[in-house]
């Protein structure tokens, strides 16, 4: 089978001295049909398989001139199987103009950066993976006067044909408008150029609108269209595109394009291109993460994690306080609540208040000196090879703080469905809330692995991930995944003040989460563990929390941590992330006869749970569905209950399965017990996620956005 490929350019962009070089003499010369247009093409030396067309210079696709029609009647029949566009690199606005309507035609398309000589020697650069990146298309620098890259650039063509079309994002009420029309016109095009033609109908193109059989009722829909967004717009709809168009390109040369002397941008690429390169980028963001948590989380931020608990809250205070309460001759059950409810349960929250400052002081020196922002751009071509938006990248770094304003942020995505999956997954990270779950067990059960902390933070990514995956290949969130584009600033050294506020807020926030929520949370896990149903006090043990557990523990055994205490935990957490560890302290402290060694908590707990329950504990806590105020958050954002449900069902069953899996395998191969019945139950949830993750998504229908949407946000 022949493969036909078409040259397209501006004029004088060098398209005849390119289709030379290609095709040497095995050229044939004619007319377009019905036009004077020259029409030349030739069979690619290397390849005869492969025939190249080349088509008219042209500026832009619209129908004004016989050169513009024959291009856009020969393209639109889809007779070629990739384009080849020439551009003038020296010339690169008035150029993308008309790479922009190639690419809207649905044809898979290479970019010929040619004239690369000459900019060259004016000292310019343009970042070709950045606009390859931005583009969606393989973008290959030429010259085609030297001979170089020109046959990179056939191959390249003859290698796109197979590959799938992504296309440039405009503004997002523009692309609701299109997403629309081209609903509207379902079956009556092509499914390839769906784009295109919606496009050109919403330009007002004449020539299209006739071509078109279009029913009254698509017309009257159609015009319906245009005109809400010409009012959102406040401009007419020919001129809405060509903007469009422009700032698009205006972005695009702003981000890729630079004077080869401004020393900071040399540095700045220099950087990139190990920072964001196609191999390194991963390895090194994950050595970068490693060492930001195993510092703050097992290092640095233990030391005075460690004096805060043992001596700060292992002695001083509470000896001060018993001794203050005894002078008052203080009733027993009140100084019981203040210092095995209130000091034991805030007190073991706020002994992780350095290792959270620690930690924030790590992640805002990365993100103010411009890291974070490549770790984006890499998480971008990542995702989005799996169907996901890198969009939801940036939720996932602000959810490392707080799962809230990590939700919230969501909004930054304009594909609904995008936007419901990164709702249903943000809170998968690691938030502050949980680095005391984190720390307590690393610290506890793993003194000595570094691995512990930073591979929650690995898992949670991973579990985003994957679960996106699978998400993206139900009926209800599937489609194909909104791109994103988002500026990369220079590298710079941080600065100190604004990095050590952003700890400081952290710090303050969580504090203040002791001080209030959890604070009161204490107060009734302390009463619930120190009375019975018939409010006498008792043993913890026979308390109506424990009761409570026991009843529920059971279903908890199978992850390794089917006990009262570790289950009310877990339950507690649903307030706050935080109420796991004050429980656990309050349970702890109270319970057994408090030890005089250091680290009180640890003891206790070392005794009761083996090393891979505790992991098996921390999974599921970081996993399954986050505290209330997140659940909240999710309701506001979904704006449904049902989808709010469904949030909640979906993180604690994945959180359940995960922690299953890794508790019963671990069991076989860490402990190496015998193949049990619910090594089988583990087996199976595994064969359900996998099969999830990996079977063939449903075919792709295009993500529409409802007419009623867009009237809604005029209305607002
Ligand atoms: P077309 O109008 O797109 O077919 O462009 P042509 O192939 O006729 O080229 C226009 C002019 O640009 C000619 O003078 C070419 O020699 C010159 N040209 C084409 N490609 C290059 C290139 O890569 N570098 C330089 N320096 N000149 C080029
Ligand atoms: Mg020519």
């Amino acid at each position: 089978m022949t493969i036909e490929i078409a040259l397209a350019g501006n004029p004088n962009s060098g398209k005849t001295t390119l289709f030379n070089l290609l095709t040497a003499s095995n050229q044939r010369v004619g007319n377009w049909p019905g036009v004077t247009v020259e029409r030349k093409s030739g069979f690619a030396k290397k390849n005869k398989q492969v025939e190249v067309q080349d088509l008219p210079g042209i500026y832009s696709m619209s129908p004004y001139t016989s050169e513009e029609i024959v291009a856009r009647d020969y393209l639109l029949s889809h007779q070629a199987h990739s384009i080849l566009n020439v551009v003038d690199a020296t010339n690169l606005e008035r150029n993308l103009y008309l790479t922009l309507q190639l690419i809207e035609t649905g044809i898979p398309l290479v970019l010929a950066l040619n004239m690369s000589d000459i900019l060259k020697n004016q000292g310019k650069i343009i970042n070709i993976s950045k606009l390859s990146y931005f583009l969606g298309v393989p973008v290959v620098a030429t010259s085609a006067v030297k001979n170089e890259g020109v046959d990179k650039a056939l191959k390249k063509a003859i290698a796109v044909t197979e590959d799938a079309i992504s296309f440039p994002v405009y503004d997002k009420h523009f692309e609701a408008s299109i997403a629309e029309i081209v609903d509207v016109l379902g079956n009556t095009v092509p499914a390839a150029s769906a784009r295109f033609y919606a496009i050109k109908l919403f330009e007002q193109d004449e020539a299209i609108w006739q071509s078109l059989d279009l029913s009254s009722f698509q017309k009257k829909e159609i015009a319906e269209i245009i005109k809400i967004t010409e009012e959102i717009f406040t401009e007419d709809a020919e001129s809405i595109v060509v903007n469009q168009r422009y700032q698009f390109i205006e972005h695009l040369i702003r981000m890729t394009q630079s004077q080869g002397d401004d020393f900071k941008l040399k540095v700045s690429d220099r950087i990139d291109q190990v920072v964001t390169n196609r191999f390194l980028a991963l390895p090194i963001f994950a050595f970068v993460m490693w060492v930001v948590y195993y510092l703050s989380i097992q290092t640095v931020g233990t030391m005075g994690t460690d004096w805060v608990n043992d001596v700060l809250f292992g002695q001083w205070i509470p000896d001060t306080v018993a001794a203050f309460l005894n002078a008052l001759k203080v009733e027993a059950w009140l100084q019981d609540l203040i210092l095995n409810g209130i000091i034991a349960g805030c007190g073991a929250v706020l002994g992780f208040l350095p290792q959270i400052i620690v930690l924030f002081l790590c992640l805002g020196i990365l993100e103010d000196v411009g890291y974070m922002s490549r770790v984006a751009f890499v998480m971008d071509r990542i995702f989005r090879r799996f169907g996901l938006s890198g969009k939801s990248f940036i939720p996932m770094l602000i959810a490392t703080g707080c799962g809230v304003p990590g939700i919230m942020a969501s909004r930054t995505i304009e594909n609904e469905r995008d936007r419901r999956i990164t709702i249903m997954t943000t809170t998968f990270m690691p938030c502050s809330a949980k680095l005391p779950i984190i720390s307590l067990v690393a610290g506890a059960f793993f003194p000595k692995n570094p691995w512990i902390a930073p591979s929650a933070y690995f898992l949670g990514i991973a579990t985003i991930v994957l679960s996106g995956m699978a998400l993206k290949k139900t009926k209800r969130l599937g489609g194909a995944a909104s791109p994103f584009i988002m500026e990369l600033p220079s590298y710079h050294l941080p600065k100190m003040k604004s990095v050590s506020r952003y700890a400081l807020d952290k710090g303050i926030s969580f504090v203040k989460r002791a001080g209030t929520i959890i604070f009161v949370t204490n107060i009734f896990i302390w009463f619930t563990t120190s009375y019975n149903i018939f409010l006498q006090m008792v043993s913890p043990d026979k308390s109506i929390l424990a009761s409570l557990g026991r009843w529920l523990a059971v279903l908890f055994s199978p992850l390794g941590f089917g006990d009262w205490r570790a289950t009310v935990a877990a339950i507690t957490g649903l307030l706050a992330k935080e109420t796991v560890i004050s429980t656990l302290g309050i349970l702890y402290h109270s319970g057994a006869e408090v030890t005089e060694t250091s680290k009180s908590l640890w003891a206790p707990l070392q005794a009761s749970y083996t090393p891979l329950a505790a992991y098996s504990f921390l999974v599921f806590n970081l996993l399954c569905a986050p505290c209330f105020a997140s659940i909240g958050a999710i309701r506001r954002e979904m704006n449904s209950l049902r989808w709010t449900m469904m949030a909640v069902f979906f993180q604690t069953g994945l959180a359940y399965g995960v922690s299953l899996l890794i508790y019963q395998f671990g069991l076989i191969y860490f402990y190496k017990q015998t193949v049990g019945i619910w090594t089988w139950v583990a087996v199976a949830v595994l064969a359900v996620f996998l099969y999830f993750v990996f079977r063939k998504a449903p075919a792709e229908k295009v993500a529409v956005i409802r007419l009623e949407d867009l009237q809604q946000k005029q209305a607002l």
